[in-house]
Protein backbone atom coordinates (compact mmCIF):
# COMPACT_ATOMS: atom_id res chain seq x y z
CA UNK A 1 0.00 0.00 0.00
CA UNK A 2 1.15 3.16 -1.02
CA UNK A 3 1.17 6.56 0.81
CA UNK A 4 -0.71 8.19 -1.52
CA UNK A 5 -4.75 8.96 -1.75
CA UNK A 6 -5.28 8.68 1.98
CA UNK A 7 -7.93 11.35 1.74
CA UNK A 8 -10.02 8.68 -0.31
CA UNK A 9 -9.46 5.73 2.35
CA UNK A 10 -13.11 4.89 3.93
CA UNK A 11 -12.84 4.43 7.42
CA UNK A 12 -10.72 7.45 8.14
CA UNK A 13 -11.18 10.52 10.34
CA UNK A 14 -12.60 12.95 7.96
CA UNK A 15 -12.24 13.66 4.99
CA UNK A 16 -13.40 16.11 2.28
CA UNK A 17 -16.42 14.28 0.20
CA UNK A 18 -15.50 17.05 -2.70
CA UNK A 19 -12.37 15.44 -3.49
CA UNK A 20 -13.19 11.98 -3.62
CA UNK A 21 -12.72 11.53 -7.53
CA UNK A 22 -15.13 9.39 -9.66
CA UNK A 23 -13.57 6.63 -7.82
CA UNK A 24 -14.25 3.22 -10.14
CA UNK A 25 -13.81 5.17 -13.47
CA UNK A 26 -11.86 3.59 -16.13
CA UNK A 27 -11.41 0.63 -13.45
CA UNK A 28 -14.39 -1.03 -13.99
CA UNK A 29 -13.24 -5.18 -14.81
CA UNK A 30 -15.46 -7.45 -16.36
CA UNK A 31 -16.14 -9.68 -13.48
CA UNK A 32 -17.97 -6.79 -11.60
CA UNK A 33 -20.78 -6.68 -14.24
CA UNK A 34 -24.47 -7.05 -13.08
CA UNK A 35 -23.02 -8.26 -9.98
CA UNK A 36 -25.12 -7.70 -6.47
CA UNK A 37 -23.35 -6.19 -3.51
CA UNK A 38 -24.55 -6.14 -0.26
CA UNK A 39 -22.98 -3.25 2.04
CA UNK A 40 -23.65 -3.92 5.73
CA UNK A 41 -22.18 -0.85 7.63
CA UNK A 42 -23.81 1.20 10.22
CA UNK A 43 -21.52 4.01 10.00
CA UNK A 44 -23.55 6.32 7.49
CA UNK A 45 -20.82 8.46 6.69
CA UNK A 46 -18.48 5.18 5.44
CA UNK A 47 -21.47 3.79 3.91
CA UNK A 48 -22.25 6.50 1.87
CA UNK A 49 -19.02 7.00 0.18
CA UNK A 50 -18.97 2.93 0.33
CA UNK A 51 -22.31 3.10 -2.07
CA UNK A 52 -21.26 6.15 -4.66
CA UNK A 53 -17.94 4.06 -4.67
CA UNK A 54 -19.35 0.62 -5.75
CA UNK A 55 -21.85 2.29 -7.94
CA UNK A 56 -19.43 4.11 -10.31
CA UNK A 57 -17.79 0.86 -10.80
CA UNK A 58 -20.74 -0.53 -11.93
CA UNK A 59 -22.24 -2.79 -9.13
CA UNK A 60 -25.74 -3.01 -8.13
CA UNK A 61 -25.99 -2.24 -4.26
CA UNK A 62 -27.96 -2.30 -1.62
CA UNK A 63 -27.07 -0.85 1.89
CA UNK A 64 -28.24 -2.17 5.27
CA UNK A 65 -27.28 -0.86 8.73
CA UNK A 66 -27.78 -3.98 11.01
CA UNK A 67 -27.79 -7.22 11.29
CA UNK A 68 -31.14 -7.98 10.89
CA UNK A 69 -31.51 -5.91 8.08
CA UNK A 70 -28.55 -7.86 6.56
CA UNK A 71 -30.32 -11.41 7.53
CA UNK A 72 -33.19 -10.26 5.38
CA UNK A 73 -32.17 -8.75 2.25
CA UNK A 74 -31.76 -10.58 -0.48
CA UNK A 75 -28.78 -12.86 -1.26
CA UNK A 76 -26.29 -11.29 -3.01
CA UNK A 77 -22.65 -12.12 -5.03
CA UNK A 78 -20.60 -10.12 -2.62
CA UNK A 79 -21.04 -9.14 1.67
CA UNK A 80 -19.03 -6.64 2.43
CA UNK A 81 -19.50 -7.51 5.96
CA UNK A 82 -18.56 -4.70 9.12
CA UNK A 83 -17.79 -6.58 11.88
CA UNK A 84 -18.64 -3.54 14.65
CA UNK A 85 -22.30 -3.86 14.28
CA UNK A 86 -24.39 -2.06 16.86
CA UNK A 87 -27.35 -4.85 17.10
CA UNK A 88 -25.01 -8.38 16.97
CA UNK A 89 -21.72 -9.96 16.69
CA UNK A 90 -20.25 -9.61 13.43
CA UNK A 91 -18.81 -12.89 13.71
CA UNK A 92 -22.10 -14.44 14.38
CA UNK A 93 -23.59 -12.92 11.81
CA UNK A 94 -20.76 -13.90 9.37
CA UNK A 95 -21.21 -17.24 10.19
CA UNK A 96 -24.87 -17.08 9.26
CA UNK A 97 -24.19 -15.32 5.82
CA UNK A 98 -21.99 -18.14 5.08
CA UNK A 99 -24.78 -20.54 5.19
CA UNK A 100 -25.89 -18.87 1.74
CA UNK A 101 -23.01 -20.94 -0.33
CA UNK A 102 -23.25 -18.84 -3.10
CA UNK A 103 -22.45 -15.79 -1.59
CA UNK A 104 -18.63 -14.14 -1.30
CA UNK A 105 -18.25 -12.38 1.60
CA UNK A 106 -15.39 -9.47 2.37
CA UNK A 107 -15.10 -8.96 6.48
CA UNK A 108 -14.34 -5.20 6.98
CA UNK A 109 -12.59 -4.67 10.45
CA UNK A 110 -11.11 -1.63 12.17
CA UNK A 111 -7.33 -0.95 12.65
CA UNK A 112 -5.48 -3.60 14.93
CA UNK A 113 -8.06 -5.72 15.42
CA UNK A 114 -6.32 -8.46 14.80
CA UNK A 115 -8.12 -11.36 16.78
CA UNK A 116 -11.23 -10.11 14.56
CA UNK A 117 -9.91 -10.83 11.60
CA UNK A 118 -8.35 -14.55 12.62
CA UNK A 119 -11.82 -15.22 13.63
CA UNK A 120 -13.23 -13.69 10.64
CA UNK A 121 -11.35 -15.92 8.12
CA UNK A 122 -12.01 -19.08 10.65
CA UNK A 123 -15.63 -18.03 10.77
CA UNK A 124 -15.22 -18.58 6.61
CA UNK A 125 -15.04 -15.20 5.50
CA UNK A 126 -13.21 -15.40 1.82
CA UNK A 127 -11.66 -12.05 2.57
CA UNK A 128 -11.16 -9.18 4.65
CA UNK A 129 -10.28 -5.51 4.35
CA UNK A 130 -9.25 -2.54 7.15
CA UNK A 131 -10.42 0.63 7.67
CA UNK A 132 -9.26 2.61 6.22
CA UNK A 133 -9.14 0.93 3.17
CA UNK A 134 -9.02 2.41 -0.24
CA UNK A 135 -11.34 2.37 -3.42
CA UNK A 136 -8.67 0.85 -5.54
CA UNK A 137 -7.90 -1.89 -2.65
CA UNK A 138 -11.74 -2.92 -2.19
CA UNK A 139 -12.48 -3.15 -5.73
CA UNK A 140 -9.17 -5.79 -6.18
CA UNK A 141 -10.33 -7.47 -3.39
CA UNK A 142 -13.98 -7.56 -4.67
CA UNK A 143 -12.60 -9.00 -7.76
CA UNK A 144 -10.31 -11.58 -6.30
CA UNK A 145 -13.02 -12.71 -4.49
CA UNK A 146 -15.34 -13.04 -7.36
CA UNK A 147 -13.52 -15.07 -9.84
CA UNK A 148 -12.64 -17.60 -7.50
CA UNK A 149 -15.95 -18.04 -6.58
CA UNK A 150 -16.74 -18.24 -10.34
CA UNK A 151 -13.93 -20.77 -10.77
CA UNK A 152 -15.36 -22.79 -7.87
CA UNK A 153 -18.32 -22.69 -9.72
CA UNK A 154 -17.50 -23.65 -13.16
CA UNK A 155 -15.39 -26.75 -11.44
CA UNK A 156 -18.04 -27.74 -9.35
CA UNK A 157 -20.17 -28.50 -13.08
CA UNK A 158 -16.63 -30.53 -13.79
CA UNK A 159 -15.99 -31.95 -10.65
CA UNK A 160 -14.29 -35.48 -10.13
CA UNK A 161 -15.90 -38.44 -8.28
CA UNK A 162 -16.06 -38.77 -5.19
CA UNK A 163 -12.87 -39.99 -3.33
CA UNK A 164 -11.32 -41.68 -0.12
CA UNK A 165 -7.75 -41.31 1.35
CA UNK A 166 -7.77 -43.67 4.49
CA UNK A 167 -10.58 -42.56 7.16
CA UNK A 168 -11.17 -39.56 4.52
CA UNK A 169 -14.01 -39.20 1.98
CA UNK A 170 -14.51 -36.12 0.05
CA UNK A 171 -17.34 -35.67 -2.60
CA UNK A 172 -15.28 -32.80 -4.69
CA UNK A 173 -18.62 -32.11 -6.72
CA UNK A 174 -20.74 -31.73 -3.59
CA UNK A 175 -17.88 -30.10 -1.49
CA UNK A 176 -18.33 -32.38 1.47
CA UNK A 177 -16.00 -34.55 3.59
CA UNK A 178 -16.04 -37.36 6.14
CA UNK A 179 -14.08 -38.76 8.02
CA UNK A 180 -15.17 -42.43 9.04
CA UNK A 181 -18.78 -41.84 7.62
CA UNK A 182 -19.36 -38.99 9.69
CA UNK A 183 -19.59 -35.61 8.11
CA UNK A 184 -17.17 -32.65 8.49
CA UNK A 185 -18.40 -29.03 9.09
CA UNK A 186 -15.93 -27.27 7.29
CA UNK A 187 -15.58 -23.69 5.88
CA UNK A 188 -15.06 -22.93 2.39
CA UNK A 189 -10.91 -22.43 2.89
CA UNK A 190 -10.43 -25.13 4.41
CA UNK A 191 -12.62 -27.27 2.14
CA UNK A 192 -10.13 -26.39 -0.82
CA UNK A 193 -7.43 -26.63 1.00
CA UNK A 194 -8.79 -30.06 2.34
CA UNK A 195 -9.47 -30.93 -1.17
CA UNK A 196 -5.81 -29.94 -2.15
CA UNK A 197 -3.96 -32.26 0.29
CA UNK A 198 -6.00 -35.13 -0.58
CA UNK A 199 -5.98 -35.53 -3.82
CA UNK A 200 -2.18 -35.19 -4.39
CA UNK A 201 -1.69 -37.51 -1.10
CA UNK A 202 0.61 -39.18 0.00
CA UNK A 203 2.52 -36.22 -1.97
CA UNK A 204 4.35 -33.34 -0.20
CA UNK A 205 2.25 -30.12 -1.55
CA UNK A 206 4.27 -27.05 -0.86
CA UNK A 207 3.08 -23.78 0.89
CA UNK A 208 3.71 -21.23 -1.74
CA UNK A 209 1.41 -24.04 -4.09
CA UNK A 210 -1.29 -24.37 -1.68
CA UNK A 211 -1.39 -20.26 -0.80
CA UNK A 212 -1.16 -20.00 -5.24
CA UNK A 213 -4.26 -22.34 -5.23
CA UNK A 214 -6.52 -21.75 -2.47
CA UNK A 215 -5.82 -17.70 -1.64
CA UNK A 216 -4.47 -16.72 -5.05
CA UNK A 217 -1.52 -14.82 -5.21
CA UNK A 218 -2.69 -11.00 -4.02
CA UNK A 219 -3.13 -12.87 -0.78
CA UNK A 220 -1.96 -10.49 1.96
CA UNK A 221 -0.92 -11.99 5.30
CA UNK A 222 -1.20 -15.55 3.77
CA UNK A 223 1.74 -17.14 5.28
CA UNK A 224 -0.03 -16.65 8.89
CA UNK A 225 -4.02 -17.43 7.26
CA UNK A 226 -2.43 -21.32 5.90
CA UNK A 227 -1.50 -22.11 9.59
CA UNK A 228 -4.40 -20.59 10.68
CA UNK A 229 -6.56 -22.80 8.68
CA UNK A 230 -3.71 -25.87 8.69
CA UNK A 231 -4.74 -25.95 12.71
CA UNK A 232 -8.61 -25.86 12.47
CA UNK A 233 -8.24 -28.52 9.94
CA UNK A 234 -6.75 -30.67 12.14
CA UNK A 235 -8.45 -30.05 14.92
CA UNK A 236 -11.84 -31.02 12.96
CA UNK A 237 -10.62 -33.45 11.25
CA UNK A 238 -9.72 -35.92 14.33
CA UNK A 239 -7.08 -38.58 14.92
CA UNK A 240 -7.60 -40.79 12.14
CA UNK A 241 -6.64 -38.29 9.32
CA UNK A 242 -3.64 -36.70 9.81
CA UNK A 243 -1.81 -33.82 7.92
CA UNK A 244 1.76 -33.84 9.13
CA UNK A 245 4.20 -30.85 8.24
CA UNK A 246 7.34 -31.15 6.42
CA UNK A 247 9.71 -28.14 7.96
CA UNK A 248 10.74 -26.37 4.94
CA UNK A 249 8.01 -27.62 2.27
CA UNK A 250 5.07 -27.71 2.90
CA UNK A 251 2.35 -30.37 4.29
CA UNK A 252 1.18 -34.00 3.77
CA UNK A 253 -2.34 -35.31 4.43
CA UNK A 254 -1.58 -39.21 5.57
CA UNK A 255 -4.67 -41.23 5.29
CA UNK A 256 -4.09 -44.50 6.19
CA1 LIG B 1 -19.25 -0.29 12.66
Amino acid sequence: MGSGGIRERFGAVPHDPVRRRGVGEGRTLPTMLNMRILVVEDDDRVARGLVTALRAASFDVQRVATAERALSAPSADVVLLDLGLPDADGIDLLRRLRERPQTAIIAVTARGEERDRVRGLRAGADDYVVKPFGVAELLARIDAVLRRTRAARAEAVKAPPPFAVGALGIDPGARSATVSGTGLRLTRKEFDLLLLLASRSPAVVARDQILDQVWGATWEASSRTLDTHIGSLRAKLGRAVHIRTVRGVGYVLDGA
